[in-house]
C-alpha cells in the first residue's frame, strides 16, 4: 500500500496518471473521511474512480456509487464436478442464453410466476414510487443480465467442483434513478453557489429533502439488483439442472454489491460508505472478483484491513477502454484465448478480450493484505449480452 498523501491510499500497482489524479480529486473532497482507499483494479469512471471506496460523513456523491446502482456477484457451489459435464457445453450455453433476456433493453415478456415473491417484495419498499416514476417496467426487467461485462458462467473450482456464477445491476430501472439523482444534485450544488473540481463530484447534503429521496431509491435499487441476481441464478439452476438430469443443490452461496453505498462505522465515524468498483472484505467475509470471459475468477475471504475500509477490488479492472481494445485484438486472438471454453462466438465480445483488462494475478496479489483466496475459477461456459 502506498500513501499517496493523508487522504488518500493506494493498493494499485497498475494505475495510470489519470486514474490516479481522478482518485486525488474526490479524495479532496471537504466531507471524505478518512481517507480514500484506491483498490488495485482502479480505473478511470464518471466522475469518481471505478474500484475506489469513499467514505463521506454529512454529504454523499451519487456519482461515487456509480450508474449501475446495486451491481454484483453472485456464486453458487453444486454438488456436481467435472466428470458430470459429459454433455456438449454448447447445449447448456444454448439453454442458459434463452433462459434470461441478455443484452441492453431486453426485458422479459411476462413475470414468471417464480418472480411474484421478489416484484411484491420491491413494491412494499420506500422507493418504488421513484422506480415507477421512472420506469414502470421494472418489474420485467428483474431477471435480466444486460450486456458488456455482464455474464452468466460455469465454472470449476480447483477441485474441479462445478460452480455457477453471474455478474449483473439494476438494470435499467436503477441507471435511471442513477441519473436523475446525478442531474439532481449538479443542480442542487449549483444552486449553493458551490464549485466542484468535476461536475459529476456533485453531492447532496445530508439532512436535506434531496439526500433522504437518493438514499431511498439507492436502498431500492440495491435490493431489485439482488433480487436480479437470485431470479438469475434460479433460472441458471433449472437448466444445469435440465442438462444434467438431476436438481441443483446449492452447497455454498456468496452474493456481493461491488456499486453500492451502506452505513458503516470506520475509524471512529458513522460514514455513508461508498464501494464503487469494490467489495466488503469484513474479517473472514466471502466475496467475488471475476477475472474476465477468458481468466481465473476468485471466491475471497476478507481479512478486515482496516486502512482498507475493509474493502477488496471487485475485478480486474480494465486496462485498455473499450475502443482502444477493439482496435488492439482481432477476433482469431479471442478465438484462440477462449479454446475449450463454450461462448458467444461474436465480434461483439473483442472490447471484452481478457488482455483489455489488467492481469488478475497482478490485482490478486496487490490484494494480499486485503483478501486470502478461497477457491479459484476457470469458466467452461461464458454467457454475455
Ligand atoms: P464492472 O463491474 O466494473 O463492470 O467489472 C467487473 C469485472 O468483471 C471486470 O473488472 C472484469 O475483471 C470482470 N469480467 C468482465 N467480463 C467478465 C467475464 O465474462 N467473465 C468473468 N469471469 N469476469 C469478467
Ligand atoms: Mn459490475
Ligand atoms: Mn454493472
Amino acid at each position: 500500500m502506498e500513501k499517496i498523501n493523508g487522504r488518500l491510499l493506494n493498493w494499485a500497482s497498475i494505475l495510470e496518471p489519470t486514474t490516479r489524479e481522478q482518485a486525488e480529486r474526490t479524495a479532496a473532497m471537504p466531507f471524505i473521511h478518512p481517507h480514500l482507499a484506491l483498490m488495485p483494479d482502479a480505473h478511470l469512471g464518471k466522475g469518481a474512480t471505478v474500484g475506489s471506496v469513499i467514505p463521506t460523513d454529512g454529504a454523499i456523491i451519487p456519482a461515487a456509487v456509480g450508474v449501475d446502482i446495486g451491481c454484483g456477484m453472485m456464486a453458487v457451489r453444486t454438488q456436481f464436478s467435472a466428470a458430470d459435464l459429459t454433455g456438449p457445453l454448447d447445449v447448456l450455453h444454448g439453454q442458459i442464453s434463452r433462459s434470461v433476456p441478455l443484452s441492453a433493453g431486453r426485458y422479459n415478456k411476462k413475470v414468471r410466476p417464480t418472480a411474484e415473491p421478489r416484484v411484491a417484495e420491491l413494491r412494499a419498499m420506500p422507493g418504488v414510487d421513484q422506480a415507477d416514476g421512472v420506469a414502470g417496467n421494472w418489474p420485467l426487467q428483474l431477471g435480466s443480465l444486460g450486456s458488456g461485462n455482464h455474464f452468466i458462467e460455469v465454472s470449476l473450482d480447483e477441485q474441479d467442483r462445478v460452480w455457477l456464477f453471474l455478474h449483473s445491476g439494476s438494470r435499467g430501472v436503477g441507471n435511471k434513478l442513477a441519473s436523475v439523482h446525478i442531474r439532481r444534485a449538479q443542480e442542487w450544488c449549483r444552486a449553493q453557489g458551490i464549485e466542484l473540481a468535476d461536475r459529476d463530484l456533485a453531492y447532496l447534503e445530508e439532512g436535506t429533502p434531496e439526500f433522504d429521496a437518493y438514499i431511498e431509491a439507492l436502498r431500492w435499487a440495491q435490493r431489485f439488483a439482488a433480487l436480479n441476481r437470485e431470479e438469475m441464478m434460479d433460472r441458471v439452476a433449472e437448466q444445469v439442472g435440465r442438462f444434467l438430469k438431476a436438481d441443483v443443490e446449492r452447497l455454498e452461496q456468496v452474493q456481493c454489491h461491488h456499486n453500492y453505498t451502506e452505513r458503516e462505522h470506520h475509524f471512529g465515524r458513522d460514514v455513508w460508505l461508498s464501494r464503487k468498483g469494490a467489495i466488503s472484505a469484513r474479517e473472514g467475509q466471502l466475496g467475488l472478483i471475476p477475472g474476465s470471459m477468458g481468466t481465473a475468477s476468485y471466491v475471497v475471504a476478507g481479512r478486515g484491513n482496516a486502512d482498507s475500509l475493509t474493502s477488496s477490488p471487485h475485478g480486474a479492472g480494465r486496462n485498455h477502454s473499450r475502443n482502444a481494445a477493439r482496435r488492439l485484438f482481432t477476433r482469431a486472438d479471442l478465438d484462440q484465448r477462449m479454446t475449450g471454453i463454450a461462448w458467444g462466438h461474436s465480434d461483439a465480445f473483442l472490447d471484452e478480450h481478457p488482455d483489455a483488462y489488467k492481469a488478475i494475478d497482478v490485482v490478486m496479489r496487490d490484494a494480499a493484505d486485503l483478501v486470502e483466496i478461497r477457491h479459484t475459477l476457470r469458466q467452461v461456459v461464458n454467457v454475455k449480452g
